[in-house]
């Protein structure tokens, strides 16, 4: 589509002053002003103002208020019903949340349409229908009476009070969601930052979350930088931080939570995920293998595979018929439906790859394919495949988060665990092969929260998703959830 085909209630919205939702209603803010900048021509669309101490505090208030009022008082079922609705309004306003995506983040049109919208609706159904399934257990207590007395005993899952939620930028809708919805379904109330870049949809979201019904407080967003996320984390009432966003941060944001207050912190971090084919596999196979889990999104997804491990029998045909597949994509401007690979979300991010770029030439690492920053207006690199002699090369090492794929011919499938495991991280990996007992002798031994099989980037409300080693702590999705965002309360009862 052209740009001059974007929706009314699109430009409509870029052009108003944006700062907050804060207490149910859009609040202009008055910190330094963010440009959002759309990474497909470097133009500033709209800007944002970071928020200060004064509108950390007042949206932390407020969300206190909400958790000590009306959205503690809401029954399970009208949560849920609220959230319901809201799901309903996302997918009305589909387009509109999609274009806004597209514009901000870089992302193909059909992606935040087709996918992100999508799946934010239908992750939302999942948290509504987990808000009515709160329940703790009946306990016959164990110890012997004295002098005849009785005892029972139960849990009740209690929600935790004023969540505070980091997003990342490349999932500004659905990360929101998964943060949010898990809040309000277990009955806390929240205060979500989205990240500088990227923070339109969830400003448009609030907006609609007070539509759906969601009490005014209990769900409010605050916008700006690293800074305005660092002093929401370190507000004294937030009883729980949910992070998702790079190691390093993630690391910084645990510290400081643990430091002297104790909060309980949910790490949803990046990592540096391995993809093994098993010799079985055809090449025309493992190509679609390596496109699904590496190159969706230009690679931006925390889940994406990095690390690809390729039966040396087969791997100089996988790697020119991948050459051919990636530099046959169509790149250009993401809200094109032509467009098969758009430009970098940000600026700084197409510099780090840029330097990514630089030490591979340096290292002498063999360049496949890409390995260039494209000359043209935005923040476009080319899809880039390298090969690697070691295990130990240091691409294989840190995570790269974009279009970069790193292969290492394997010999012996013995070796694979070693291989997969070889980082200080563990998201996700994933095993290709048309054996599944092989598939299944393997799962065990690979240290990853998620194991896929012939597939990749596939995530399920239904399935747990989450970080071992330095890839975080915690679960979302699935029931686990529920445990990071309510105390457990034991209750005794002598008759
Ligand atoms: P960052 O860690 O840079 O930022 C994440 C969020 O934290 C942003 O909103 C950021 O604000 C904010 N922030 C920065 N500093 C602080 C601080 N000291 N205290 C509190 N908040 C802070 O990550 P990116 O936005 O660059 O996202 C990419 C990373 O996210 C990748 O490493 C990726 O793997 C990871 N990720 C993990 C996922 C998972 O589920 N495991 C899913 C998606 C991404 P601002 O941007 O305004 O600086």
């Amino acid at each position: 589509m052209a740009r001059s085909d974007l929706l009314p209630s699109v430009a409509a919205f870029l052009r108003r002053d944006h700062g907050h939702f804060i207490d149910g209603r859009a609040v202009a803010g008055a910190g330094r002003g963010i440009d959002i900048v759309d990474p497909s021509n470097g133009e500033t669309i709209a800007r944002v103002a970071a928020a200060g101490a004064a509108e950390v505090d007042a949206a932390v208030a407020a969300a206190q208020r909400a958790f000590d009022g009306d959205w503690a008082r809401t029954a399970p079922a009208q949560r849920a019903l609220c959230l319901l609705r809201l799901a309903d309004l996302i997918e009305a306003h589909g387009d509109e949340l999609a274009q806004l995506e597209t514009l901000q983040s870089g992302k193909l049109l059909g992606l935040a349409r087709g996918f992100e919208v999508a799946q934010a609706a239908a992750f939302l159904r999942h948290y509504a229908g987990a808000a009515t399934r709160l329940h703790g257990e009946t306990i016959a207590p164990s110890l012997p009476s004295f002098q005849g007395e009785r005892y029972t005993a139960f849990t009740r899952r209690e929600p935790v009070g004023v969540v505070a939620g980091i997003v990342p930028w490349n999932f500004s809708i659905l990360i929101a969601v998964w943060k949010f919805a898990s809040a309000l379904a277990t009955g806390c109330t929240c205060v979500i930052k989205p990240s500088e870049f990227t923070p339109l949809t969830l400003l448009r979201i609030a907006e609609l979350a007070l539509d759906a019904g969601i009490a005014p407080g209990a769900f409010n967003v605050v916008c700006g930088d690293g800074d305005s996320g660092r002093a929401l984390c370190a507000h004294p009432h937030i009883a729980k931080i949910s992070f998702t966003g790079s190691p390093a941060t993630g690391l910084a944001v645990g510290r400081a939570a643990l430091d002297g207050r104790l909060v309980r912190t949910t790490l949803e971090l990046g990592g540096k995920n391995p993809v093994a084919f098993l010799p079985d596999v055809p090449v025309e196979r493992a190509v679609a293998g390596i496109m699904e889990a590496g190159f969706l999104h230009q690679g931006q997804i925390c889940a994406a595979g990095e690390r690809f491990f390729v039966h040396r029998s087969r791997i100089d045909a996988v790697l020119e018929a991948l050459a051919a597949t990636l530099d046959g994509l169509a790149v250009g401007d993401p809200m094109d439906p032509a467009t098969q690979f758009g430009p970098l979300a940000n600026r700084p991010h197409r510099d780090k790859i840029a330097a990514l770029f630089a030490q591979a030439r340096g290292d002498g690492t063999r360049i496949v394919c890409g390995g260039e920053v494209l000359d043209r207006p935005g923040f476009y690199v080319a899809p880039t495949a390298l090969q690697v002699e070691r295990a130990d090369a240091a691409l294989l090492q840190h995570e790269t988060f974009g279009p970069v794929g790193t292969f290492l011919a394997y010999d012996d499938e013995d070796d694979l665990p070693a291989l997969l495991n070889g980082t200080p991280y563990g998201l996700a990996a994933s095993v290709w092969t048309q054996d599944l007992s092989r598939a299944l002798r393997l799962v065990p031994q690979v240290r990853a929260g998620t194991v896929w099989v012939n597939m990749h980037t596939f995530l399920d409300p239904a399935v747990p998703f989450g970080g071992v080693k330095q890839s975080g702590i915690g679960r979302e999705f699935g029931a686990a959830f529920i445990d990071d965002y309510t105390e457990l309360k034991s209750v005794m009862i002598r008759y």
